[in-house]
């Protein structure tokens, strides 16, 4: 029996993964959540300021995407949505830098206007969603629960917390603290992913979430007033009109190497997937195949 213990994004698809290739599983989560099911669940293929691809993302989405789409197939629930990226120019110093990368990034573009770029090939997970079905089709295949641990070879996909706790002592993290808002806009109707510094994702009838914030201090100290504000003003330099908070909440992301997954083995602590940093929903399936090929 393989115990896979944490079911975030991580565990989930290690989990499926393992089962889908006739192993026995057991999950072991005692409930305390973690980072997935705060995401925003924002699938950007070139993120940050410099307009660099993430890393091995065309690789990693050529893994996750059909994966997703397979389990939405099985249970007839949709939790991936394929919405175009708008990053909007900072400024011309900004546009000038999109231009001098322009040819390496050509798979992701879709148009250039003199608003910004418009990448294809990205999205939203429904991060939630995507955690209910994958817990309802572990089980339908006759997986195991358990908040307890039973014995097993285990693997750890217990995220921020487990680098916090030092579960694998010689792990170092550079874990971040994340806060993010919904929002209500009424009368926006944005249908498009808005990136500059900061995004918004529209969820539906004009419903969106906005965020984030980095911090690497006070990790658990959880949402905040000033984080807030930030986002609140983060929100302004996309949009003039009144807007209601309907939710806030806040995460930690692990972060081991850049936001790189990192798969480790302790003679007495088993193995660990973590790591996923920022991009989660991009990497968490290529992980949970790494689980298979390494025959666990
Ligand atoms: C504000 C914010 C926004 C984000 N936005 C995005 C985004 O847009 N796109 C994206 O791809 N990623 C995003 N992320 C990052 C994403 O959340 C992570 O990459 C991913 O969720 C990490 O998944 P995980 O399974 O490793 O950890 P977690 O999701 O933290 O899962 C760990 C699980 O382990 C369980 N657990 C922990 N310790 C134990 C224990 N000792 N025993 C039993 N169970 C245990 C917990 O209950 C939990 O279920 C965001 C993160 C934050 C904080």
């Amino acid at each position: 029996m393989t115990e896979v213990v944490g079911f975030g994004l991580a565990g989930a698809c290690v989990a499926l993964q393992l089962q889908a290739h006739g192993k026995k599983v057991r999950v072991v989560d005692d409930g305390r959540g973690g980072s997935s099911a705060v995401a925003a669940g924002l699938v950007n293929p070139v993120a940050g300021p410099n307009f660099e691809p993430s890393w091995e993302v065309a690789e990693a989405w050529a893994v996750a995407l059909p994966f997703y789409r397979e389990l939405e197939k099985l249970t007839g629930q949709s939790f991936y949505h394929d919405v175009p990226i708008l990053r909007l120019w900072r400024d011309e110093k900004d546009r000038a830098k999109f231009v001098r990368k322009q040819e390496r990034l050509e798979p992701w573009i879709d148009q250039v206007t003199n608003e910004g770029v418009t990448w294809t090939g990205g999205g939203w997970m429904d991060t939630r969603s995507f955690l209910k079905v994958a817990k309802d089709v572990f089980l339908g295949r006759g997986g195991e629960w358990s908040r307890n641990t039973e014995g097993g070879t285990q693997i750890r996909c217990t995220g921020a917390a487990g680098l916090i706790a030092r579960e694998f002592p010689e792990v170092e993290h550079r874990s971040a603290k994340g806060e993010i808002l919904t929002v209500h806009v009424p009368g926006w109707h944005e249908s498009r992913i808005l990136n500059r510094s900061g995004w918004v994702i529209p969820i539906r009838e004009d419903r969106y979430r906005v965020g984030a914030t980095y911090e690497w201090d006070n990790l658990e100290s959880g949402p905040t007033p000033e984080g807030r504000e930030k986002i609140e003003r983060l929100l302004g330099t996309f949009t003039a009109r009144d807007f209601q908070v309907i939710d806030h909440q806040a995460g930690i992301r692990p972060i081991i190497n850049r936001s790189k997954p990192v798969v480790k083995y302790h003679p007495e602590m088993g193995w660990m997937v973590n790591g996923l940093g920022s991009k989660g929903v991009i990497y968490a399936p290529r992980v949970g195949l790494e689980m298979v090929a390494r025959e666990v």
